[in-house]
């Protein structure tokens, strides 16, 4: 069994895809290594890729303002991608990179075992809940997967391209609080 630590330096020196020659920074997860939530997104973008750091600029701060609309700290929620490397131009990861990098994202998932698992957008949704999954008719639907609960809901950059979504994405958020409060409370 890997460490976090190690799990870090083996996302650091990876070359399993092609993605290793252009990026410039892998960026692995971020976040609380005992938080009950986590997200993942489907990529590192241009400006995480510059920090090594997941969710920072624009998109970061549209994060944020979900998870205050769902009275959530980043702090206390792990965030991560299921690429670690920026794909050129932000185009959508190929499958075959998508499947050389899934077992750093399992391996989180396992050191994790988070409670909630919440999917941004259609290239995660897609990924782990459903590859038919439509993230405009099904964000906000819950299922449970071996004792975790799985949703979905926009990616950030999607609701700065259209800002018209991010009410609704708000209301999902909100509800995946009111989801992790009451799976604190029915662990009492
Ligand atoms: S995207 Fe994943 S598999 Fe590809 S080089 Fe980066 S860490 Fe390795």
């Amino acid at each position: 069994m890997y460490t976090w630590e190690e799990l870090e330096q083996f996302v650091n020196n990876c070359r399993a895809c092609p993605l290793c020659h252009t990026r410039k920074h892998p960026v692995m997860g971020r976040g609380d290594h005992k938080g009950k939530l986590m997200l993942v997104a489907e990529a590192p973008g241009s400006q995480e890729d510059l920090a090594g750091i997941p969710f920072v600029g624009p998109s970061g701060k549209v994060l944020d303002e979900l998870l205050a609309a769902a009275g959530i700290r980043r702090e206390e929620i792990y965030i991560t991608n299921i690429l670690k490397c920026h794909p050129p131009g932000n185009r959508d990861p190929l499958d075959r990179e998508k499947e050389a990098c899934i077992p750093y994202l399992k391996y989180e998932t396992y050191l994790l075992k988070p409670q909630a698992i919440v999917c941004l957008g259609r290239v995660a949704a897609q990924r782990l809940i459903n590859p038919d999954y439509r993230i405009t008719r099904q964000h906000g639907t819950w299922i449970e997967r071996k004792g975790c609960f799985l949703t979905a809901t926009y990616h950030p950059s999607a609701l700065l391209r259209d800002p018209s979504r991010l009410e609704e994405a708000k209301r999902d958020f909100q509800a995946i609080g009111e989801k992790l409060r009451h799976l604190e409370r029915a662990k009492k």
